[in-house]
């Protein structure tokens, strides 16, 4: 059996493409085709066509086969009279399990409010994620494929459906590092929910870019002599385009002033080591002077997605300024694919040891360890308060939309933390008895009081004490995550009942 778009997939699949992968990709599509038989989507394409574009887009970011044979299968169960049971017996337990997972994630039920409706969904979400992460990567391939044909649906339906993408999908696909499918996401959302501001940024980038295009192309070209003359290998150098959202918020920090911003096309610098990084700065500085101020250095202070780079602005050909972007082949991958980057990483160089990070939560559902911690949490957390709890909103507003910070251990360990967090939180990240027994705090070497806000970037040293002791319930007052809030109620209760 042979399919055009099918060849796309295996020309698209990033691992060595081998029978036994070939084979489950061919039987799943056969499968799912079959299903599908006679299916049309609202664009008029046979169903079987939306299974092949999620699939391909979960190859383009470098999922496995096995992911991919979920991606074609994903809707099988909910859509056609095929039961889970079929696939199971056809295709294992583990591709089963995703295909009910995201089944399940479609059986959204429409009730009550706006607020209580994305809730529900945000939960369900994190629930799946937390069993299997694999679940909400094809959830995400799904969503974008519906965004891109959304135009075939009522006007209502684009709406609702633009608007739910950008409440949930983009966060997650934010927090997930997955940079390529996030800013698609995001630019269709902005289509359909701003179409005015839209049209207008669309008009004012393509302007720009045609004026700031020869100036790009005279820099690359001058950079690329540069490097041959220091011997560094470049991997890649092209210009970026800003995307339209992201050009969007910016502008509107600068009063619409387009000549303030210089990334609206950047050049990307792509090298071997990350040593090369801080070599191509010095070789881009020494050939253009840079502007004060704007160089930043992702690479040792990753942002809290944890996308790594570095960025500097410099005055390019004719003083132009422009933005320089530096990064290792590595880093490139997973600004792209995020959290998929890593699957293809372990496979590709047969490097087990980000699969000995995961945690087992059941025979095959993994979540990484420290990618991730922050999904267990949520779970956990959730589990001990329940759902409908006023703090859950509260909660998810925090610790999941809320900006982070990075903080450092004395051991130069990395926390991540909610901004505003405090030591106390800090030492509930590290280990409930470190949270318990706090009995206070450094911040970059000074003694602080416990309820001091932590910057990004800090190095916080938590004093403890030696004996065993309960936390204190007036720091429910002052804390931000809800880890931290969770263990002191717990504790405290405890203390109650002795
Ligand atoms: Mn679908």
């Amino acid at each position: 059996m042979t399919n055009k778009f099918l060849e796309e997939i295996f020309k698209s699949f990033k691992l060595p493409l081998t029978e036994k992968r070939r084979r489950l990709i061919t039987e799943a599509f056969v499968f799912a085709q079959k299903a599908h038989q006679g299916q049309k989507r609202k664009s008029g394409d046979d169903y079987i066509q939306h299974s092949l574009e999620t699939a391909k887009i979960l190859a383009e970011i470098g999922m496995g086969s096995k992911t991919i044979a979920a991606g074609l299968l994903h809707d099988v169960s909910e859509d056609t009279p095929i039961q889970l049971d079929e696939i199971e017996k056809k295709f294992g337990k583990e591709i089963s399990t995703m295909v009910d997972g995201i089944t399940k994630l479609g059986k959204i039920k429409l009730r009550g409010s706006r607020e209580e409706y994305f809730l529900e969904n945000l939960r369900k979400m994190f629930l799946a994620m937390a069993s299997d992460i694999r679940v909400a990567i094809i959830k995400l391939a799904d969503r974008l494929h519906n965004m891109k044909t959304l135009s075939y649906l009522s006007p209502e339906k684009q709406q609702r459906i633009a608007q739910e993408t950008m409440d949930i999908y983009v966060p997650i696909a934010n927090r997930l590092g997955i940079g390529g499918i996030k800013e698609q996401l995001e630019d269709l959302c902005f289509q359909y929910l701003d179409p005015d501001n839209w049209a207008y940024i669309k008009e004012l980038r393509e302007k720009h870019y045609k004026q700031g295009e020869k100036y790009i192309s005279k820099a690359i070209k001058e950079i690329k002599n540069e490097f041959k003359k220091s011997g560094i290998e470049i991997k890649e150098i092209y210009g970026r385009a800003k995307s339209l959202y992201r050009l969007f918020l910016k502008l509107k920090k600068y009063e619409m002033d387009i000549s303030r911003i210089y990334d609206l096309i950047a050049i990307r610098v792509i090298v071997v080591e990350v040593v090369n990084c801080y070599e191509a700065l010095g070789i881009i500085h020494k050939k253009y002077r840079p502007l004060v101020g704007r160089i930043k250095d992702y690479i040792s202070l990753p942002k809290p997605n944890g996308y790594q780079s570095i960025h500097t602005t410099i005055f390019g050909p004719e003083g132009k300024l422009m933005e320089v972007q530096i990064r290792t082949e590595k880093m490139h991958q997973e600004a792209e694919f995020g959290i998929a980057a890593h699957w293809l990483y372990s496979e590709k160089e047969k490097n087990k040891s980000f699969f000995k990070k995961y945690i087992y939560a059941g025979a095959k559902n993994k979540v990484p360890k420290e990618e991730l911690r922050w999904v267990e949490q949520l779970r956990d957390w959730q589990k001990e308060i329940g759902r409908d709890d006023e703090e859950f909103i509260q909660g998810l507003k925090i610790d999941f939309f809320k900006k982070r910070i990075f903080a450092f251990t004395p051991m130069g360990d990395i926390i991540e933390l909610p901004e505003e967090a405090t030591p106390v939180d800090f030492a509930y990240s590290i280990h409930t008895e470190i949270g318990n027994k706090t009995i206070g705090a450094k911040v970059d070497g000074k003694i602080v009081p416990l309820d001091y806000q932590i910057k990004n970037g800090q190095m916080v040293e938590i004093l403890v004490s030696k004996e065993n002791k309960l936390p204190n319930r007036k720091w429910l007052n002052f804390v931000k995550t809800s880890t931290a809030r969770a263990q002191i109620r717990k504790q405290t209760k405890k203390d109650n009942l002795l």
